[in-house]
């Protein structure tokens, strides 16, 4: 298994998107990080600062074969599924660690991923936001509380898929929490879908506005009492810290982990 010296050296999957190069940056501003390597096929041979503007005397390389060359020991990747599995199985046969932010991975997937990473270690996480994954966590501990929930998601106006994936997984931690939620007393719809979706006996609804980012409020209500939950994601930075963490952390935690809870000790 890739062993870790001081500095970790860090390579980066997707170093020309959105999110890759927002790595790239706060890879490089921290201390005990040191980026080494970055990949984007279609930016290859571009220098780094001209990608992400980060100063580093670094060429975008084309496929992974890069990070040997750069001697990495965790990759990040955020790309797109059929890219990233394809990155994680040549991470997993070379035993470099891996830390994945890519959506969209099946349980069949992470089975695969199980087999694979017996050298090294990944962490595939659908949500970086800490305060995400706390929102989730509190939703859990509160559910057997509250007889009534109900989940509003907020997103910018350009996501394709509702209800968001985190708001899913919310729903699907609180009603393994709590089997007791009442029914919807609801008897007449005016317009179809005024009481959003209903998942596990929790609603969830899905806004979609220009100029918001990524935001969730959980309600939960009992008699003669309401509480509210909410994450707010303002821009891509608030992914940063739950990335570092997470690319610290990953030697530690063996084969492959699922969310960032485990390496939060939640
Ligand atoms: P994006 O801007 O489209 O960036 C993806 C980048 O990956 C593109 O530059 C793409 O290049 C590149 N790419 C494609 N195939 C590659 C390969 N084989 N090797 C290296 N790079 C490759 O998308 P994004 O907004 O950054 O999002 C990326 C992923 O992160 C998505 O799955 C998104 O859902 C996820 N995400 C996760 C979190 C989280 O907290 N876990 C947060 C936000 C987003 P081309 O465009 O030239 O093909």
């Amino acid at each position: 298994m890739a062993a870790i010296a001081e500095r970790i050296r860090v390579g980066v999957f997707g170093a020309g998107g959105r999110m890759g190069a927002t790595v790239c940056r706060a890879v490089a501003a921290t201390d005990d990080l040191e980026l080494v390597a970055a990949i984007d096929p279609h930016h290859a041979g571009l220098d780094l600062r001209q990608v992400t503007g980060v100063d580093l005397p670094i060429q975008l390389g084309a496929g992974p074969e890069a990070l040997n060359q750069a001697d990495v020991e965790v990759a990040v990747d955020f790309t797109e599924l059929g890219a990233s599995r394809e990155n994680l199985h040549w991470l997993a046969a070379h035993g470099v660690h891996a830390v994945v932010g890519t959506t969209g991975f099946s349980d069949g997937d992470i089975e695969t991923l199980r087999e694979e990473f017996t050298r090294s270690n990944c962490v595939v996480a659908p949500n970086f936001a800490i305060g995400a994954i706390l929102m989730m966590r509190f939703a859990e501990m509160a559910a057997p509380f509250f007889e009534t929930a109900e989940i509003i998601e907020l997103h910018h106006d350009k996501k394709i898929d509702a209800p968001s994936g985190t708001a899913m997984h919310t729903v699907e931690r609180m009603a393994a929490a709590s089997k007791e939620w009442a029914d919807d007393p609801t008897t007449t719809t005016v317009v179809a879908g005024a009481r959003g979706a209903a998942a596990d006996g929790i609603r969830v609804h899905s806004v979609r506005l220009r100029g918001l980012v990524a935001h969730q409020e959980v309600l939960l209500g009992t008699e003669g009492q309401t509480l509210s939950l909410r994450h707010d994601s303002y821009d891509r930075t608030s992914f940063m810290p739950g990335v570092i963490l997470a690319v610290r952390a990953i030697a530690n935690h063996p084969g492959v982990t699922v969310g960032l809870d485990p390496l939060l000790d939640l």
